[in-house]
């Protein structure tokens, strides 16, 4: 996959996504990365990449055409018209899932906005679709920018060592991870549960699900909600509920 930021802060992007596990999947090849500076698309005069809007108000907008010719540039270099988000607070809120499907694709734009936002007519004319990481507002969008594009890397091919490494954590099938435990096996008088060190891998399997399941119900009993639960989901929540009481 090919991830293209258009950004007033390339520094920012690149600092993160090139250390890690982003930073290595580029250097393997597996992913690419880039960073644009949204001040070199600013030819007017004054090279300006923002205004005034009109009908007054506080602050300043993005201008249109800089970010037009950004993403019209990277599409040239490209060959392909990428799928171009928007980080904004208007956008759908992120998922799991839409990080799924977007996963599949081979080439997205993103787009961080500052200031006030952007000029509504190149979100109209450009943009597939916007997205926030929550219900807040952040200065920029290069914050949420790098939660989406370390989340969706990290869902991309080649990226993680085994797909085990997403498909077993937590949204990934509308359930929150199971607890996990590491050396030494007893800490502050606390002991790893002794299932997990049985070697029997049907049972480790099957704890693991239990409390999967266990661990959603309290902590987010509302994704359950959104689960089809089978008899056997809802007979451990029940014996669960049973101890707790
Ligand atoms: N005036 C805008 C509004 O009320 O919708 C908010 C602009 S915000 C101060 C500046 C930029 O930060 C946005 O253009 C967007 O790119 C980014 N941003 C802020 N909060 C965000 C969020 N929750 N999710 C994604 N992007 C966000």
């Amino acid at each position: 996959m090919r991830i293209d930021i258009i950004t007033l802060f390339p520094e920012m992007c690149e600092a993160v996504l090139n250390e890690s596990i982003i930073g290595r999947a580029q250097k393997k090849g597996v992913l690419e990365v880039q960073a644009h500076q949204l001040r070199d698309y600013a030819f007017d005069k004054h090279r300006r990449v923002d205004d005034t809007p009109y009908g007054g108000g506080m602050g300043m907008l993005m201008k249109a055409e800089p970010i037009a010719l950004c993403f019209e540039d990277i599409c040239e270099k490209i060959g392909n018209r990428p799928h171009f988000v928007y980080m904004s607070p208007q956008g759908k809120t992120l998922t799991q899932q839409r990080l799924r499907e977007l996963s599949e694709m081979d080439n997205v734009c993103v787009l961080c906005g500052h200031y006030e936002g952007v000029d509504q007519r190149v979100i109209d004319e450009f943009v597939d679709e916007e997205i926030s990481i929550g219900d807040y507002v952040l200065t920029g969008g290069e914050l949420p920018a790098l939660v989406f594009v370390d989340a969706l890397s990290r869902m991309t091919k080649g990226v993680l060592s085994d797909e085990l490494c997403f498909t077993d954590e937590s949204h990934y099938n509308g359930l929150l991870e199971y607890p996990q435990y590491t050396k030494p096996q007893v800490w502050r008088d606390k002991e790893v549960p002794p299932v997990l060190m049985s070697g029997h891998h049907a049972n480790v399997d099957k704890w693991r699900y239990e409390h999967s399941l266990i661990n959603t119900y309290k902590k987010r009993p509302e994704m359950l909600d959104k689960k089809e639960l089978s008899e056997y989901d809802i007979k451990v929540i029940e014996m669960y509920k049973t101890n707790e009481g």
